[in-house]
């Protein structure tokens, strides 16, 4: 029996994503950390992985151990990062697979230098500071009154150090305090030779903050070719093109109501395609109604109504010749996945992760 073409799909264009990997290189003068969590923020985990390990990279930056497991059963042997933190139950893995966790408190420092010493073994760690995520890490008031206990656990290195920006994509002065702060506690542990890792810079970091005085960067969104910030755009190179196909298309007429609560009703007899991809495909419903485009065979054409979990309309000109098979693309190279995500009310990263696992993954 013949297996049919998937119904949507996204095209994942790798030597694009080394491209964008070369300008994070060179923009932030730093080894690499590559952020792979969330599915290599829905590119594939694995594939992803195992490309950037070509690459020579430093560091994969992940969620959970769960992520962490699937990369190395996936024969990757890059060092692993924790980007956060982690549960009682999940620490003896971590320390089982040489995964590298960040630290946030005493208490779960103490916890891998139990589990570490019961395997004989000493534990890469990186110090999280909190220079105002809010999130985890120590403050940069209690870490120097606590850093002699943590030196002292003698089955941990403390290979690294860390923060991360909370809005260096929209404020500058308060990016700079964080980069200050940052400086600052290194300079109270003891100064850079302590830490033979130190990292900061998230994307929109390494590209408007190159000079943030550290030795390793952690670049996510901007290796799969968008800009947190948009002057800077034009350096990177798409990585990700969600596709479809249309399934049909039909004349229908004046006065018709389109799609789910008839928020669309047809000003004059009008060509509508149908397109193969909804929300359940990730494709975000909260576009509809807010001038949300597809390209087909060259233009652009507007989505009609609401996006349904399956399927989507579209406006064509009376005189179209697209028929039935035509492909669809949703965000790509001529859609920037931005202006999908500005339609939906959201952020590029909730729309790359949004990509279900039944849209399949093609790599070119
Ligand atoms: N570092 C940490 C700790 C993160 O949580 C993330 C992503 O959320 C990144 C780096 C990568 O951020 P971006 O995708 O903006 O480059």
């Amino acid at each position: 029996m013949p297996i049919s073409p998937p119904r949507a799909w996204v095209e994942i264009n790798l030597n694009n994503l080394g491209k964008n990997l070369e300008t994070a290189r060179t923009s932030s003068g730093c080894g690499i950390m590559a952020v792979v969590k969330a599915g290599a923020y829905g590119h594939g985990l694995e594939r992803i992985s195992k490309f950037l390990e070509q690459t020579g990279i430093d560091f994969l930056g992940v969620a959970n151990i769960g992520e962490a497991r699937r990369i190395r059963d996936a024969g990757v042997k890059t060092p692993i990062y924790l980007l956060g933190a982690t549960w009682d139950e999940e620490r003896e893995e971590i320390v089982a697979r040489n995964i590298t966790p960040c630290i946030s408190t005493i208490s779960e420092a103490d916890a891998f230098n139990g589990i570490a010493a019961k395997y004989g073994k000493v534990l890469n760690v990186h110090l999280a500071i909190d220079t105002g995520m809010g999130r985890g890490g120590f403050l940069p008031s209690r870490i120097v009154e606590q850093i002699a206990e943590l030196r002292a656990m003698r089955h941990l290195n403390i290979e690294g150090i860390a923060s991360h920006f909370s809005s260096s994509d929209e404020d500058e002065d308060f990016t700079n305090c964080q980069i200050a702060s940052f400086r600052q506690v290194i300079d109270d542990l003891g100064g850079e030779k302590q830490f033979s890792w130190r990292h900061l810079s998230n994307s929109a970091g390494i590209l408007a903050y190159p000079n943030a005085g550290c030795n390793l960067a952690r670049p996510g969104l901007m290796l799969y070719g968008v800009s947190p910030i948009t002057s800077f755009q034009q350096k990177l190179k798409t990585v990700m093109s969600l596709k479809s196909r249309v399934t049909m298309v039909k004349t229908v007429p004046k006065g018709h109501s389109i799609s789910y609560g008839r928020s669309y009703i047809t000003p004059r007899p009008m060509k509508v395609a149908t397109v193969g991809i909804g929300y359940g495909d990730g494709y975000p419903r909260q576009v509809s109604g807010k001038g949300a485009e597809v390209f087909i065979d060259g233009k652009r054409y507007p989505i009609l109504g609401r996006v349904t979990m399956d399927q989507l309309m579209v406006a064509l000109p009376d005189d179209s010749s697209i028929r039935s098979g035509a492909e669809v693309e949703l965000f790509g190279t001529n859609i920037p996945a931005m202006e999908v995500a500005e339609h939906a009310g959201t952020i590029v990263w909730e729309v790359f992760t949004g990509i279900t696992p039944r849209v399949e993954r093609i790599y070119l």
